[in-house]
């Protein structure tokens, strides 16, 4: 057998049942078939830029959806959600001097895990992402279809194609700094000092124009670099699309710069920790507070084997109230033994409540278990890595708090999300705010050097 296949004989949780096996083999034979949507090299140039925040010289930020949806892959859409990311990018970057990788979850974040599969209100099948059902609540809509794998695949092709347009064609030129803001932001706090640091980078720029450097031939002011990630869930997806690069013989999921491993299916001898394990892209994996030190070691050496930087991302999302009890010795035992992982800070899934049957979250929450990730690896010495946010560029109002104070009563506004709630653009913005100065209070090797690339 192929070893890219051992995972069909291992114990698989969170798979569709899909009702017709043959409509199913046709649907991977179709994807195997198709080009990749990212190459080789450009995964690998994500894994020296994760190298580069294992080792604290530079910060993760990812974020995005929960759920992307295929009604939703609109050019306003995408657009809107590059320029929340790029705006977030630049108040780390030019806030806490440092690089800042971004990856965003985008073109491919399709699939979603549920906690059942007959969904209790209507004794449906859950909705498990558009690749797989749709979210209606009638019988034909959620019957899953392996057809929509196909449309998954296409879906995230047109919106990498777009991402890939908006990182490097202009529209994220550093000039444009101004132009990210979004006029329903511009008035809130976070948005007023967002402008403030916009002009701050502006009368840079003239500076340094006015000195003689030639900004034009300066490529990090005119693009950046966007990697694309989502949970590799499904895994006849994630299989029909790993590929052998003929010139090295290395084997990667071309689905995505980045995978990674959900909290509800990083068993250690379960089929999805085995096929990332034999892939070489970059590889997070979700650990939640039930996890003990030894399982998260355990998941580190079978991951991260060769202890190559760069390589594992370990997506901490343990709650507001947990973080600083559970994490220091999941760190600590990490860290003795050796592996130069990437530590992120997922705050969105450890704080999710019910509030009158809407799902949402708090900002305070959010914010506390950023800033007692901070302190902890803080205390440790090791480096706080990054954040994994889920967020949205548009005004939605799904979460609670932040500068605008949403409440309750606020949530029936403009909850749209498919899944989980997600930060609007100005909670987003002003969490940025409030990691840099977390970041620049931080350790030697980040403190602001003069001589340190922009890292745009
Ligand atoms: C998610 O990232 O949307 C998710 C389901 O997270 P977790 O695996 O941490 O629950
Ligand atoms: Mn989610």
């Amino acid at each position: 057998m192929d070893e890219l296949d051992v995972w069909r004989t291992l114990p698989v949780k969170q798979q569709p049942n899909w009702p017709d096996p043959a409509e199913l083999t046709a649907a991977r034979d179709r994807l195997a078939a198709l080009p990749p949507l990212v190459t080789a090299p450009e995964i690998r140039v994500l894994t020296e830029r994760l190298g580069s925040v294992a080792r604290g010289e530079a910060f993760l930020l990812q974020g995005g959806d929960c759920a992307e949806t295929f009604a939703a892959n609109t050019a306003d859409k995408i657009r809107d959600k590059v320029k929340t990311l790029l705006q977030m990018a630049v108040v780390l970057t030019y806030g806490a001097s440092v690089p800042v990788v971004k990856v965003a979850r985008i073109a491919g974040q399709y699939a979603k895990p549920r906690s059942a599969d007959i969904e209790a209100s209507t004794g449906l099948p859950s909705y498990r992402g558009d690749a797989v059902n749709d979210i209606a609540a009638t019988a034909v809509a959620r019957r899953p279809d392996p057809g929509r794998l196909v449309d998954a695949y296409h879906a995230s092709a047109v919106a990498l194609n777009l991402v890939r347009s908006f990182a490097t064609g202009g529209f994220a030129d550093l000039s444009k700094v101004h132009e990210w803001n979004k006029t329903f932001v511009r008035d809130s706090a976070a948005g007023r000092r967002y402008e403030i640091m916009a002009t701050d980078i502006e009368r840079a720029l003239s500076f340094m124009a006015a000195c003689g450097i030639d900004l034009e031939r300066t490529s990090n002011l005119h693009g950046v670099e966007l990697f694309t990630s989502h949970e590799a869930l499904l895994l006849d997806y994630e299989r029909a699309l790993t590929r052998t690069e003929d010139a090295t013989g290395a084997v990667y999921d071309v689905s995505a710069h980045m995978l990674w491993i959900g909290e509800r299916t990083r068993d250690l001898d379960g089929a999805h920790v085995d096929l990332m394990s034999r892939v070489g892209n970059p590889i997070g994996c979700k650990v939640g507070p039930n996890a003990s030190p030894d399982d998260v070691l355990a998941l580190v050496d079978r991951l991260d084997p060769e202890h190559i930087p760069g390589r594992f991302t370990v997506i901490t999302r343990m709650g507001a109230g947990r973080v600083r009890e559970v994490l220091p010795a999941i760190v600590e035992k990490v860290n003795s033994a050796g592996h130069p992982v990437v530590w992120s800070c997922d705050p969105m899934h450890g704080n999710t409540r019910d509030v009158n049957g809407v799902k949402t979250r708090h900002f305070d929450d959010v914010l506390d278990e950023v800033f007692g990730f901070f302190e902890v690896h803080r205390s440790l010495g090791t480096h706080p890595g990054g954040v994994h946010i889920e967020l949205t560029g548009d005004n939605v109002t799904e979460c609670l708090g932040g500068g605008e104070q949403i409440g309750e009563a606020d949530l029936a506004g403009r909850y749209e999300t498919a899944c989980d709630p997600r930060l609007n653009t100005g909670q987003a913005l002003e969490l940025a705010f409030l990691v840099a100065e977390r970041l620049q209070q931080g350790s030697p090797r980040l403190a602001p050097t003069g001589d340190r690339q922009v890292g745009r």
